[in-house]
């Protein structure tokens, strides 16, 4: 059992160290080295986290081959119950969970608690399957019956980043567990300490032992997970580089796939806009959780004379107070990396029009301010690469034709915004843009569960979304049974 999170402020506290979760206990990793889990407010480990490796992933495996037959057989109106008693649990638990991703990830608390709600959301979704779950049937001929079931696959696994340590977890668990499944997770080492609190609630929500495990690792339990016979299906959420490596290792020895990666959303900006709106909505969606987010904007395209919106953002960005409206960067290198791709921009002749380097809110921790360029070209690293940070980078277009042909140009395409009064425009945006997640005058397109989430392009590799309906799909098998009972007096070719 692991104690409960305390912390009911910014205020550094430590925790327990986090362990992996196999067959239902917590479980030391002797062979594995413990890293810092570092709190980025204050830049202090608040906690260790074994780095395993094969020999947990095995271990895992072994012990949801054996839980997850029972499981499979019971209906799944009984296995919906799990996550009927897990929402109340987590909402139960909600100031602790919110306290606990806002000091592990970084997140101010309203941020925190927005992705528990959204977390508890997805669970919602899991407990509405038995609704959804019907399959089909049809008489195919006379007295012949074909009907569709749902099967789980097995043994399956995901692995998760470090941006949203509650909420991209709940993408894959309640599809996965109320399909049938046993499923191993692998959370991000930067955030593996929500997911212990999670596995003491899935143990108290009555989820039997084996049905959810937790191996902590990096690269070497992933490569396991990966290369590991016994799990059918794995689903990864992440960069681009390691999304893509890990699609194609996981293929190779068959296993269905769904790899999300990286991005670089582009928001097209209309002089029609409407000021107050758009403002408020762009530097809302460049700076929330300090840009480091897939669905944050990082490109404005900015089509004809946009100074007024401009000015609007920057005055906006400005205002912001950093510690209380925008948290800090995950890690010391990520902050680094931020600020380099600001300077290359500058050295490029680009305008700095709010300059977020130096600034930060507390001592320790690891900050970049808010921070708008002017002037960006699409061939600069600005311009085309993914900072994930609270970075814009204004592009000048004359055209919404160019500002399309820019986007498209994008190897990512998870989301994409208009702003803009002209219904005319918005539809020639929506139509034309090449990403799966398209917005009209909003800033964070996020399809809502029970839609679907997942982009184009390099920001996705395998097939369908990993939420809503699309991912029980990914995590359940198609069974048809065609049934005749009657011998058929006057048989056809088909009966
Ligand atoms: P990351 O790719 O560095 O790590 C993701 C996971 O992969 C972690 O669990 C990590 O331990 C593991 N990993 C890291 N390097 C690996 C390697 N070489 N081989 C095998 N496994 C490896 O990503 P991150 O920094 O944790 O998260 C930020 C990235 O995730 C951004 O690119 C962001 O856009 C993306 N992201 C995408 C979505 C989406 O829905 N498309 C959602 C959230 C985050």
């Amino acid at each position: 059992m692991t104690s409960k999170f305390t912390a009911t402020s910014y205020e550094f506290a430590e925790y327990a160290d986090a362990r992996n979760v196999i067959g239902g206990a917590f479980v030391e990793d002797p062979g594995a080295d413990l890293i810092d889990v570092m709190n980025p407010r204050h830049g202090k480990a608040m906690a260790r986290v074994p780095m395993s490796g094969a020999a947990a992933v095995a271990a895992a495996v072994a012990a949801a081959r054996e839980a997850q037959p029972a499981w499979a057989r019971l209906p799944i109106r009984d296995r919906a119950q799990v996550f009927y008693r897990l929402r109340e649990l987590m909402t139960r638990d909600l100031e602790e969970l919110t306290w606990l991703v806002s000091h592990e990830n970084g997140k101010v608390y309203e941020e925190a608690k927005g992705s528990v709600l959204k977390a508890i959301e997805c669970v919602e979704f899991g407990c509405s399957l038995p609704n959804l779950a019907v399959g089909q049937q049809l008489d195919v001929s006379r007295g012949v019956n074909c009907m569709v079931v749902h099967e789980p696959l097995g043994v399956v696994a995901g692995i998760c980043p470090f941006n949203f340590p509650l909420m991209v977890p709940m993408w894959m668990l309640p599809q996965a567990i109320v399909g049938g499944n046993a499923f191993i997770i692998k959370p991000s080492e930067q955030v593996p300490l929500s997911i212990q609190r999670l596995a003491v609630l899935f143990e108290e929500a009555g989820l039997p032992a084996g049905i959810f495990s937790v191996v902590n690792g990096g690269r070497a339990a992933v490569e396991a997970l990966t290369d590991d016979p016994g799990i059918a299906a794995l689903a990864f959420v992440g960069s681009t580089a390691v999304a893509r490596q890990v699609y194609a290792r996981g293929a190779a020895t068959g296993k269905r796939m769904l790899c999300l990666g990286g991005a670089k959303n582009h928001l097209i900006v209309v002089p029609d806009a409407d000021v107050e709106l758009t403002t408020q909505n762009v530097v809302d969606s460049f700076t929330g959780c300090a840009g480091q987010r897939c669905m944050a904007a990082s490109v404005m395209l900015g089509v004809g004379d946009v100074d007024h919106i401009v000015s609007g953002i920057a005055a906006k960005a400005e205002e912001l107070r950093l510690g209380e409206q925008m948290g800090p960067i995950t890690s010391d290198a990520a902050a680094a990396r931020i600020t380099d791709y600001i300077n290359a921009a500058e050295e490029s002749g680009v305008k700095v029009l709010v300059d977020g380097r130096g600034q930060r809110a507390t001592d320790g921790g690891y900050w970049v301010g808010p921070t708008v360029l002017d002037g960006v070209t699409p061939d600069m690293p600005a311009g085309c690469e993914e900072i994930f940070g609270p970075v814009l980078s204004i592009i000048r277009v004359a055209t919404v034709d160019e500002a399309i042909t820019i986007e498209n140009a994008s190897e990512y395409g998870n989301a994409s915004s208009v702003y803009t009064t002209s219904g005319d425009v918005a539809r020639e945006v929506m139509e034309r843009v090449s990403s799966g997640m398209c917005g009209v005058n909003v800033g964070v397109p996020v399809p809502r569960e029970p839609f679907g989430f997942g982009g184009w392009n390099d920001s996705l590799f395998g097939h369908g979304n990993i939420t809503g309906w699309d991912g029980f799909r990914f995590w359940t098998r198609p069974r048809k049974i065609t049934s005749k009972w009657a011998a058929q007096k006057d048989q056809t070719w088909m009966s």
